[in-house]
Formats: C-alpha cells, structure tokens, sequence
C-alpha cells in the first residue's frame, strides 16, 4: 500500500499533540454528519475513516478483484495510493489521479465493503495511516469516526464517542438519504451490512469509558449539541 506525500497523506509519526475525539457507531447513525459539524464548531479536522474501506473496495473492483478473496484484497492494498481531506467544509477522497469522493457511495461499493474491512492485514494497514493522518493534520485537533475508533485506532483519546440509533430509525434515515431507491431494499442492504460488521468489530456495545449519544430521538442540531455536551465537560473545550 503507498501513499502520496502531500498534507492530506497519512504519515506515520504518533499523533502527539493533536486531540483526537473518538466517535463510533453503525450505518445510518449520523455519525458523519454530526462529526464533520462538531468538527467546524471546533475548529478541528474531521477523518471519515469508513471511506478508506470504501476506496480500497472500489480498487480491487476496478482491478476486476474479488472483495470475496483475500489474497485478492491484499494484492490490491500494496498498491493503493490512498489520499482524504480531513478538511471538514472540503471533503474530497483519492485514490492515485481519480477523485472517488461520488463512486464509493455506490451500492455497488458498498455492498462489497465489508468483504474487504475483515482482512485483519487491511485493518492494521488503514490504522496506520488514519494515525499518521491525525498526527500531520496541523489542526488542533481531529474528529475521527468510524467503527473501532474508540477501541482500536484511538483508545487512548480524552474523548470518546458511541452514537447510536434504534435499527429503524437508522434504516429510515439512510433511506431519506438515498431518495429514488425502495426504502425496504436499502432497509435490508443496511441491516446485511451491520451484519457483516458486527462480526469484525462489536460497534454496538461501548467500551468502558466511552459515553454513548443516542440519538434516535434526536434531530441533527440536538444530536451534535450532545456530542458537543461530551466534548465540554471532558476537555472544557468552548464550542
Ligand atoms: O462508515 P461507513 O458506512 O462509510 O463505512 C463503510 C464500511 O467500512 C463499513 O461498513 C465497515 O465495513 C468499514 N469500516 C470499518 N471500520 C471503520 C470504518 C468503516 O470496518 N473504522
């Protein structure tokens, strides 16, 4: 796997001095949405760490790979110019030349995404690499979300986050989001993907020490407000 030297490339020192907050959850749990805007009020970067296994299944579909086969997959990551702005008002994903921001949000990436995050190789690759991109960020700080970011990428972070959401509430949400597609299709594409997940990491349950948002009965401003809450009384930050 390579990586481009340019400022939105992960680097590999440690991430010393950069506050790093920790939030995790499950599709369709507004953890992305709520991040990048915590992110702005903060004045911090925002790493989107799902969109690295996005980018590496678009890859090995595009070297005509089969997400399914694991020699496949690693043979795809040893080439893999990965590059993500954690700019949160300029969000844009690379891979080499080509701009994969739109295409890895296709069903079709989506669907082979989790066949991919269950290489354990993978896993420590993109850890890596998300690490080193907190660490060369030059904010302050970096919002960074995902699924084991609290327990795995980022244990150690003053604060970390499980936002969740009633399963159909989360169903409903990304249906809202994906307009144009049947809401019961993109419900059952929802529940196999979480499926899948759960048995590489448990991002349901929250580990000792990290305070947990609800927010199925939240709108997005409360939601961020509660996330913020979190953010306040551990770091007495003023947003
Ligand atoms: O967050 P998002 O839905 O974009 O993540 C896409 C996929 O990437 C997840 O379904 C999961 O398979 C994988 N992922 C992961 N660990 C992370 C972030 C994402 O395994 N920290």
């Amino acid at each position: 796997m390579t990586c481009p030297a340019d400022s939105a490339t992960g680097a590999t020192d440690s991430g010393a001095g950069v506050i790093t907050i920790a939030v995790d959850g499950p599709a369709g749990s507004g953890k992305s949405s709520v991040s990048r805007e915590v992110a702005r009020r903060l004045g911090y970067g925002f790493l989107d760490t799902g969109a690295a296994y996005r980018a590496l299944a678009w890859h090995v579909l595009e070297r005509a790979d089969d997400t399914a086969d694991v020699e496949e997959v690693l043979a795809a990551a040893q080439h893999f110019p990965y590059a993500i702005s954690l700019d949160p008002d300029h969000y844009w994903v690379r891979v080499g030349d080509v701009d994969v921001t739109a295409v890895i949000r296709e069903p079709r990436v989506t669907d082979a995404v989790s066949g991919v995050a269950r290489v354990p190789e993978v896993r420590a690759r993109l850890n890596e690499i998300f690490r080193g991109l907190v660490a060369a960020s030059g904010r302050p700080g970096v919002v960074v979300e995902g699924r084991d970011i609290t327990t795995v990428v980022a244990p150690d972070a003053p604060v970390r986050i499980l936002l969740t959401a009633a399963p159909e509430v989360r169903a409903a949400r990304r249906s809202a989001e994906m307009s144009g597609q049947d809401a019961a299709a993109v419900a059952a594409a929802l529940h196999r993907r979480d499926a899948a997940d759960i048995q590489v990491v448990d991002f349901l349950t929250a580990a000792e020490g990290v305070h947990v948002v609800d927010s199925t009965d939240l709108d997005f401003t409360q939601t961020v407000e509660g996330v913020l809450d979190v953010v306040r009384a551990a770091t007495g930050a003023a947003a």
